[in-house]
């Protein structure tokens, strides 16, 4: 999605990797391999709608790279879903999975769709026929899709199910992110919320600023936002505000996120619940509060509004949320700035134990899922602030540089083919 400045989610990630790049003094053989991206698969298929009629939609795949593991990331049901986006986030990918060490690569995906103006079955056909268009290049040990905006456990059962049916038999690891009762992993479903809250509460205390009482303000109330929101209650912070797409509420004396997540799960909206004043999106972003948490689309913090930002640290759980202007803009402000390739990698990183889990046929109770979580989490937090404390750069750069050298490295030690 194209951000205020006129800048792509795909011109800002190219812009982080030539910055990068360059920091590391990568030669330009390197970095013309690492800036391609390897795989990409645009489709357009029919599905049946529910009135008998038919209409096609499109759909990408697309694969970054594979120098370290299969290619690793989500599928996105989105009406402004755009090829650019798929690319920009499949680098993304790889960027976070190195990060945090998992042995894979970058991918992502998704259908031009709004999967809120479609029925169950409507949805089930599309995933469906979907799924078989990109299973030419998708698998456990080649591309293992997962969890984004606007898809869900039961989208990911219905593509393990269209797998293993032309498979033969059940392929659980083609997928994460699936009901634990066809393989899912206890904790993936909280991991991307846990990882955030692990990582601020340590960058916190890390920089001395107590994480008990800190305010909180979270936009957007999925699967990112809602736990996280929750957890970082858990862990003594109070959430002030929170938003979905038609907006927010906020009450200065914390909110009550049970009664929201069940108004949600009815169906309502935020803005319905009456226990709390009303704001805008943009409100929410500029509220005195000690930490934010962008958690909807890319691009919401931007130079129009990065001024009004008042949090002294900003916990990324979207992917790009914040536009390289105003990435600028508050780190120049001295605010705390927590990347979404550490901060929001719970996901991935519990996407990784589950597909350990379907390779070996033996789960783990959730106690060991969040425990090694955890662990991962505090470890690559250590190291990229080490890194930056090192290099004298910011937690994104370190975390940018260490990612791209790890690719780097396996891209150079392999070989370039033939
Ligand atoms: N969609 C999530 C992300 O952006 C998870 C990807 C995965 O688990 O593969 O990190």
């Amino acid at each position: 999605m194209a951000t205020d400045e006129g800048r792509s989610a795909l011109s800002i990630a190219q812009h982080r990797f030539e910055a990068t790049a360059e920091a590391l003094g990568l030669d330009e053989s390197l970095r013309g391999i690492l800036r391609a991206v390897k795989r990409e698969l645009v489709v357009h298929f029919p599905v049946e709608m529910d009135d008998g009629g038919f209409r096609v939609f499109t759909g990408f795949r697309v694969q970054h790279s594979v120098a370290r593991g299969p290619a690793k990331g989500g599928l996105r049901y989105h009406p402004a879903m755009t090829l650019d986006d798929a690319r920009a986030l499949a680098m993304h990918m790889t960027w976070k999975a190195a990060v945090v060490d998992l042995p894979f690569g970058g991918a992502k995906g998704g259908v031009i769709c709004d999967p809120r103006a479609l029925s169950a079955s409507e949805l089930e056909r599309l995933t469906r026929r979907f799924t078989t268009e990109i299973s030419i290049i998708v698998g456990p040990d080649r591309d293992i899709p997962a969890p984004d905006l606007g898809t869900n456990p039961q989208v990911m059962a219905w593509i393990m199910d269209t797998l293993s049916m032309h498979a033969g038999f059940s392929v659980p690891a083609s997928v994460t992110g699936k009901p634990i009762s066809i393989g899912g992993s206890e904790g993936r479903f909280t991991a991307p919320g846990r990882g955030l809250t692990i990582v601020t509460v340590e960058a916190m205390r890390d920089r001395g600023l107590d994480p008990m009482g800190a305010t909180v303000a979270v936009q957007g109330f999925g699967k990112v936002g809602s736990v996280s929101a929750d957890l970082l209650t858990r862990a003594g912070m109070k959430v002030v505000a929170v938003s979905d797409s038609a907006g927010g509420i906020y009450r200065g004396d914390g909110l009550d996120l049970a009664a929201l997540r069940a108004l949600k799960e009815e169906g309502g909206r935020l803005a319905d619940y009456g226990a709390a004043d009303q704001l805008s999106n943009d409100e929410l972003l500029t509220l005195e509060v000690d930490v934010l948490v962008p958690a909807a689309l890319e691009g919401q913090v931007t130079a129009a509004n990065a001024d009004g930002v008042r949090a002294r640290v900003i916990a990324e759980g979207a992917n790009a949320p914040l536009t390289l202007e105003a990435d600028t803009m508050l780190e120049d402000r001295g605010v705390l700035i927590l990347p979404d390739i550490l901060v929001n990698a719970g996901g991935v990183v519990v996407s990784y134990f589950e597909w350990v889990q379907d390779l070996q046929a033996y789960f783990w109770a959730t106690g060991e899922v969040n425990s090694r979580l955890k662990e991962v989490m505090v470890r690559s937090y250590q190291h990229v602030s080490a890194r930056a404390a090192q290099r004298d750069v910011t937690l994104r750069s370190a975390a940018y540089e260490i990612a791209v050298e790890k690719v780097a490295e396996a891209t150079r030690v392999r070989g370039i083919y033939p």
